[in-house]
């Protein structure tokens, strides 16, 4: 069987030209939308994925503060800027980046984000809100799964979905937004006692475990749609995903690659969201 690359990188570009209208639109009669990152952390992953945000952030006419409260920042410090961002109202959009610092968890700082500005999503009024199928920012990554799915023309209504990953950030929030898409729901997670059997009575396997070469061909039925969430540094330094490619490839109807797949997806939807927060604040 072929295998179709579920790529991300059209469907960003036609995000981002959307985004990049609107932001000049805004900025046309006020400032330009604002995003704050917050950043407690020396990872160099990390530096290099926000430096790789403020970069799609300027060509799209977002302007993108980073503000550093270094490694050894304590929770108390953490809250206390993301308050201070969310009353200041010349920043439209607050994200927090991960790692946090040691002895820190997203569970001790994410209420401090205002929901309001919440662009990626983490805090538990947005997670709430999504829960309960109201209004609300949505996690970009599991918003990116499925308008990568929706955007290479593949039914999620009444189709049976395996996530595999249980996390507030990713496969929580993933389960919640196929269900709004009237899919049947299944999530698996480390506890699952037998996962191949699990995964490959769906029709549509997302992997989002955040370990290389998880979900193998022996987890997938012929002719399954397969997406891969992950984002793993292999041993020589390249991003792999959770799926084994060779093994997917040629029994999956469809696969998306690692990376350019549910990533450039994930960017541009961040940035949509920034602009959809200036928005709503400026009426
Ligand atoms: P996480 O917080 O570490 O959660 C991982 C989840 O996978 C947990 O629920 C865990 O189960 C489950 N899991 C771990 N090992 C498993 C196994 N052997 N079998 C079944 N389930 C297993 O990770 P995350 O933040 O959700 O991220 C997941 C992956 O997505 C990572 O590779 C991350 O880098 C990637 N990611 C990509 C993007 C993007 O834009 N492409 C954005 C965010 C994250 P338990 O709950 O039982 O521990």
């Amino acid at each position: 069987m072929d295998t179709v690359s579920l790529t991300g990188k059209e469907l960003a570009a036609a995000l981002n030209a959307d985004t990049k209208e609107r932001a000049a639109a805004l900025t046309a009669s006020g400032p330009a939308p604002r995003l704050a990152l917050v950043v407690a952390n020396d990872d160099p992953a990390s530096a290099w994925y926000v430096n790789s945000l403020r970069k799609a952030a300027e060509r799209l006419g977002i302007a993108c503060d980073r503000i550093d409260l270094g490694a050894e920042a304590s929770a108390a410090a953490i809250r206390e800027e993301l308050t201070a961002r969310g009353g200041d109202d010349a920043v439209d959009a607050i994200m927090l980046q991960t790692p946090l610092p040691a002895g820190v968890t997203l569970d001790d700082v994410s209420s401090a984000i205002a929901a309001h500005k919440d662009v990626d999503g983490v805090a538990p009024l947005s997670l709430g809100l999504l829960a309960a199928g109201l209004d609300g920012f949505v996690p970009a990554t599991s918003e990116a799964v499925v308008e990568l799915l929706k955007h290479h023309g593949i039914p999620l209504a009444g189709k049976h979905v395996a996530v595999v990953g249980r996390s507030n950030v990713v496969g929580k929030p993933l389960a919640q937004l196929l269900l709004a898409e009237n899919a049947t729901v299944t999530i698996a997670h480390s506890r699952t006692t037998d996962l191949p059997a699990v995964t490959s009575a769906a029709d549509v396997v997302v992997a989002a475990a955040g370990r290389i070469g998880l979900v193998t061909g022996a987890h997938v039925r012929e002719g399954a749609v397969v997406v891969d969430v992950g984002t793993n540094e292999a041993a020589d330094g390249s991003i792999v995903g959770d799926v084994e490619a060779e093994s997917v490839r040629g029994k999956a109807a469809a696969l998306s690659p690692v990376p350019g797949g549910v990533g450039p997806v994930t960017t541009a939807l961040l940035m949509r969201h920034v602009v959809v927060a200036a928005e709503k604040a400026r009426g």
